[in-house]
């Protein structure tokens, strides 16, 4: 089948985004599955396994590239480590490992945010702050987190402490801003747990707001440091506007966006509904969606921290209809109690966004099965040089 993928890339990409940097440090680390390939190549490669899984049910059209696809991501993690010798790394894990790979920067994280995590590397010697021992236990910083707001340019800094103990903290927070005065907000978060979980139940803010703000679609969203938002803003927004297109929206429509992280899709969505319904289990996430609202003043969305599947089930009992329902779950997709009450729910438009074709080819078998008809898949490229793949999937009630 002829995608199109070809002229859209010729016409779509700049000439930035064929030049090839080169990663030295790609096997080890492994978070790039695709370095090997040339940009388009990968797009071409991710367009077949959509087409593969997806084709099935319904058109599958072009996907939708980066002009320059580097330095993309606006969270970035690294875990410290002390060497036998004595020196301290900091990187990432080596994959299926717990040995770290230093990383002093990477093609695909925001460059800011790896000249931060450089100077608290630098920093630790001078405040003689010790690097924790997963085995030991003992020492005190184990992670660093980082979350930049592409369009605002605020950054948070989150740093992950074994002990909530933190020795002269003010004069390192002063030795960091100082450094980096584009810091917004430091969080300290205390993680002594055996866990690859990189952040703990427990936080102090020690500089800022403990926040910050980006734009999304010309809408302001609060950040914290445990909500998710996606990692790639600028492909983000072509990927809503598409989704809130597919809603094909009229002003009074009820809609429910499930899986809502801090509000976004229903926020960007809501002056074009009548009302609209937000759940999310995070409840971190649901704090910043209630604020975010207020934030943007939309007064016809009303959010509910619920795992999404009880909540559709609850709704399907008390008899409540939607017109419009724009799902985005994670990876692992989403789950017969969710599915099994959107049928009793009767939306005329299921809005999907997926990063997983996997499970989303396994949801849209169900929904197909239970009278819904899919009418397109568009995917995005939201993680250049790995595999991972993002779409959005229009599914029409039919005889409706
Ligand atoms: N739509 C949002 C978030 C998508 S990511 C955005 O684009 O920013 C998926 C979200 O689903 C995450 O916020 C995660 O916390 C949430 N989630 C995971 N499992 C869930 C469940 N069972 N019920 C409700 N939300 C869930």
């Amino acid at each position: 089948m002829d995608t199109g993928v070809d002229f859209l890339l010729q016409t779509m990409l700049g000439e930035k985004s064929m030049e090839k940097k080169v990663c030295n440090i790609s096997k080890k680390c492994g978070g790039c599955q695709y370095q090997n390939m040339i940009y388009k190549e990968q797009l071409k490669k991710k367009q077949k396994q959509v087409e593969k899984l997806l084709g099935s049910f319904c058109k599958v059209y072009p996907i939708v590239g980066m002009e320059y696809p580097y330095y993309y991501r606006n969270k970035v993690h690294a875990v410290f480590q002390r060497e036998k010798n004595g020196n301290i790394i900091s990187g990432v894990y080596q994959a299926g490992t717990h040995k770290v790979v230093k990383v002093d920067d990477c093609l695909i994280e925001d460059q800011l945010a790896d000249k931060i995590i450089v100077s608290i590397r630098n920093l630790l010697k001078s405040f003689k702050i010790k690097v924790y021992d997963e085995d030991t236990r003992y020492g005190l910083l184990r992670h660093v987190l980082i979350r930049v707001g592409k369009k605002s340019g605020q950054v948070m800094v989150v740093l992950v402490v074994g002990t909530p103990i933190f020795p002269s903290k003010n004069n390192f927070v002063k030795a960091l801003t100082k450094l980096h005065p584009e810091i917004s907000t430091i969080v300290l978060n205390v993680n002594n747990q055996k866990t690859s979980m990189v952040l703990g139940e427990k936080e102090n803010v020690i500089y800022g707001k403990g926040f910050i703000e980006d734009t999304l679609c010309e809408h302001v969203f609060r950040i914290s440091s445990k909500s998710f938002y996606q990692i790639n803003v600028s492909q983000t927004e072509r990927l809503y506007q598409k989704a809130i297109e597919l809603a094909n929206l009229k002003g009074k429509e009820r809609v429910i966006d499930a899986y809502c992280g801090i509000g976004t899709i229903g926020i960007i969505a809501s002056e074009k509904a009548g009302e609209v319904i937000g759940v999310e289990l995070n409840k971190d996430a649901v704090k910043d969606a209630i604020v975010n609202a207020k934030r943007n003043q939309i007064k016809n969305i009303r959010f509910y921290e619920n795992d999404a599947g009880k909540f559709m089930v609850g709704m399907a009992k008390q008899g409540e209809k939607a017109d419009v329902v724009i799902m985005d779950p994670p990876r692992a997709g989403s789950d017969e109690a969710f599915l099994s009450s959107v049928l009793t729910l009767a939306p005329k438009r299921i809005v999907y966004i997926s990063c997983n074709p996997e499970t989303q080819a396994r949801d849209l078998k169900y929904l197909t099965k239970h009278g819904y008809k899919p009418e397109g898949v568009y995917p995005y490229d939201l993680f250049p040089w790995t595999s991972h793949v993002e779409t959005v999937t229009l599914l029409q009630k039919v005889n409706s």
